[in-house]
């Protein structure tokens, strides 16, 4: 075990420790110090438990480490090659299990979540934690398919944190040891041939700049998180306990030699470069591996950007919420927060977060996944729930047609930001966002005469 990362003292540690001193305590019948210790945080217990030799012969008891693992989701090490709780609690989860969650990566324009799961394993696949990328299909430029339902993830793999998957020759000690390997897609099927990272970046007040040929200077792409008080960050989620490296320099990547066939076909082509933006953005995830591969992950856009810049991820909120019934005295507006999916056309599928502002009576919904249109970090529409809403005749007959016997639902009024390629020039039409179920909104583009549909993610199938 690395000892360094556990007996990282604490004031409550120590404030107990001086409270109950160490000779009462190993006096206590085992049952009461089991009981009091499945109380504290696993650093306390570490701590606790070196201050006397007889402490420190219970520090393998398993009812001690099979109670603290549980709060990282493993009830059962069957699938962990035969090691016990206390390897897996001190070796695994400790220092990984706070990865577990979602992380919004802040990809120019798309963004890109990635998620971190517990895979339990099976017989012939041994448990781990798992990284993988949310993907949706690619846009499709030329098709306005527009009444579609969004499509849930697909999930590509990225990174694997784990045990050796065979255990070579009996008590190896580098077999208790966990490591992180890349299975990015461009490793193809091999597992474990090299390593990949996970690092613990600083905050930085560093942001995303965009230059093309057509710009006559850099332009600033918009911050995300726009700011440490965003409240799609999930500032609940623990520290993990990895070394912080200082936000790193962006290694120039080359872009390699752009086919004149499709330099032509492109719109655009960006490049991206990072600059102070005078806005701080907490801590962070970044990803890498030995051969690149993870870097070479990221969704399609339809037009050339160079992908240069070292992306960070942030912790995302995912409670999932019960959704209320639009008629019900229960139902209010901050029942919609949380993470939607959205369908956004040509593009496809995007996620916004839903955020109500109790004090100005504000909806908004904030892409987290965004588009060369609309990027990331930028709010996809804005409703007042202050009021309700009037309809024009206009109005009405297009909500009669696009809601059809849904049409009795609650309505806001607001904007939506719609933009051409690139965010250059932004407008802000009206739009009208119908709580059409507890778990579902149509923001309905006034101008375009259309709606798009929107569902509440629910947690992973
Ligand atoms: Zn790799």
């Amino acid at each position: 075990m690395h000892s360094q990362d556990m007996q990282t003292s604490t004031e409550s540690a120590d404030a107990l420790s001086a409270a109950i001193s160490a000779s009462r305590i190993e006096q206590a019948p085992y049952d009461i110090l089991s009981e009091i210790l499945t109380l504290l945080p696993a650093t306390d217990i570490v701590h606790l438990l070196s201050t006397s030799r007889t402490l420190r012969s219970y520090i393998k008891d398993e009812r001690i480490w099979r109670t603290v693992s549980r709060t990282y989701g493993v009830t059962d090490v069957a699938n962990f090659g035969g090691r016990s709780f206390y390897t897996v609690y001190t070796e695994l989860l400790h220092k990984h299990g706070p990865l577990l969650g979602l992380w919004a990566g802040d990809h120019a324009f798309s963004g890109h979540i990635l998620e971190f799961r517990l895979d339990k394993g099976n017989e012939h696949r041994q448990a781990s934690i798992i990284g993988e990328f949310w993907r949706f299909r690619k846009p499709q430029m030329f098709h306005m398919n527009i009444d579609q339902p969004p499509e849930p993830p697909r999930y590509i793999s990225a990174i694997r944190i784990g045990f050796p998957l065979t255990l070579d020759d009996g008590d190896a000690p580098s077999n208790d040891v966990a490591r992180v390997t890349c299975c990015a897609p461009a490793n193809g099927a091999q597992l474990n041939t090299h390593r990949a990272h996970v690092h613990h970046v600083e905050q930085s007040t560093n942001g995303i700049f965009l230059g093309g040929d057509f710009f006559v200077s850099l332009l600033q792409h918009p911050d995300f998180p726009r700011s440490r008080e965003a409240t799609w960050l999930d500032l609940s989620r623990s520290p993990i306990p990895l070394l912080a490296v200082a936000a790193p320099t962006p290694g120039r990547r080359s872009l390699g030699v752009i086919n004149p066939f499709f330099g032509l076909a492109w719109q655009f082509v960006m490049s991206m470069h990072v600059g102070n933006t005078g806005v701080v953005k907490p801590r962070a995830l970044s990803l890498s591996c030995d051969s690149d591969c993870v870097e070479l992950e990221f969704p399609a856009l339809s037009m050339r950007v160079d992908n240069s810049v070292t992306p960070r991820y942030y912790p995302l909120r995912n409670e999932i919420r019960q959704g209320v019934e639009g008629w019900s005295n229960e139902w209010s507006p901050a029942s919609l927060a949380g993470l939607w999916l959205g369908w956004y056309g040509p593009h496809g599928t995007e996620c916004i977060f839903i955020d109500w502002n109790e004090d100005t009576h504000t909806l908004t919904g904030l892409k987290i996944i965004g588009d060369e249109n609309v990027p990331r970090g930028v709010p996809s529409w804005q409703v007042s729930t202050a009021e309700p809403c009037q309809l024009s005749t206009e109005e009405d007959l297009l909500c009669a047609h696009v809601l059809g016997d849904r049409v009795a639902c609650r309505k806001y009024r607001g904007t939506g930001t719609t933009s051409g390629t690139g965010f250059l020039q932004q407008g802000h039409p009206p739009i009208i966002v119908a709580v059409i179920g507890p778990d579902e909104l149509g923001v309905i583009w006034v101008d375009g005469g259309f709606m798009l549909q929107n569902i509440r993610y629910k947690g992973r199938k």
